[in-house]
């Protein structure tokens, strides 16, 4: 009986603290905690002034704004690929938006809003490596991945376990990928183009984005399963984005002459 009355006030607690970490609408008194990569330039990416930069992050602010948050209530949390779910499942992030691709595996844990931007997966070479073209090229290349991401278990749903043990290496993130393509420690990085064009634009000249995507990458904001009305409320902030033409301008202030590719916006998907 005692226990069971203690799990009662902590089921109670765990209620209103949820009630707290996700209502606030228009009350602008408590935070939205926003997961988003640090290390992607173009998508989500820490500042030296401690600030943060992006599409994603710009995609977080306006749905911040739309469900009552100021910037100043923002508060975002370094998301990498490997941890994506578990923020969200255990509730240490109201959102992630951190190149997040809606995949029917993660949408037994958790769910998305979106999507607000379709890419696909492709490659970064050595700028002077000419013998990559396409992703039947990796077949017996060294290419590093992220733990966690759905790109390199695409590779490896393709090229066989063994193709794992010997060619594949995997980071803690893609930033951690770049000085080992830079000093041929591996031959590629395999993920999102947006990605792989970021870390191109950064470094002119020293890598060559192949351009042959092959999937199709639905990035969603990843939300609770079980909240619906929250996801409602995201996804018809997104879709305003759309409308009053900020998202355009995410895109144009973000991802440079890259951003060219992105001339509409997806249609969001609802359920
Ligand atoms: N969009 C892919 C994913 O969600 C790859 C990028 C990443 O790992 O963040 O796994």
């Amino acid at each position: 009986m005692r226990v069971r009355r203690i799990g009662a006030v902590v089921i109670a607690a765990a209620a209103a603290a949820s009630l707290t970490a996700c209502g606030g609408s228009g009350s602008g008194s408590d935070k939205f905690v926003v997961g988003i990569k640090f290390d992607q330039p173009g998508l989500g990416q820490k500042q030296p002034d401690g600030s943060y930069k992006g599409f994603d992050v710009d995609v977080a602010k306006y749905i911040a704004k739309e469900l009552g948050y100021t910037d100043d209530k923002i508060e975002y949390k370094e998301a990498i690929s490997a941890n994506r779910e578990s923020f969200v499942q255990q509730g240490q992030v109201n959102a992630v938006i951190a190149t997040y691709s809606i995949t029917d595996d993660r949408k037994k844990k958790i769910s998305f809003a979106g999507p607000y931007l379709v890419t696909g997966q492709d490659i970064l070479t050595r700028a002077d490596d000419t013998t990559i073209a396409s992703v039947e090229d990796l077949k017996d290349k060294k290419v590093c991945g992220a733990q966690g991401s759905s790109s390199p278990k695409r590779l490896v749903d393709k090229f066989g376990a063994p193709w794992k043990d010997q060619f594949l290496t995997e980071q803690q993130g893609y930033g951690a990928c770049l000085p080992l393509l830079e000093n041929k420690q591996v031959d590629a990085i395999s993920t999102d183009a947006t990605i792989l064009a970021g870390f191109a634009t950064q470094s002119p000249g020293k890598f060559r984005l192949v351009g042959k995507p092959f999937s199709e990458e639905k990035y969603g904001v990843g939300i609770k399963i079980d909240d619906k009305e929250t996801r409602d409320k995201i996804n018809t902030a997104i879709e305003k984005m759309f409308k009053d033409g900020s998202w355009k301008k995410a895109v144009d202030a973000n991802f440079g002459e890259f951003g060219t590719f992105f001339t509409t916006p997806p249609a969001v998907e609802r359920y």
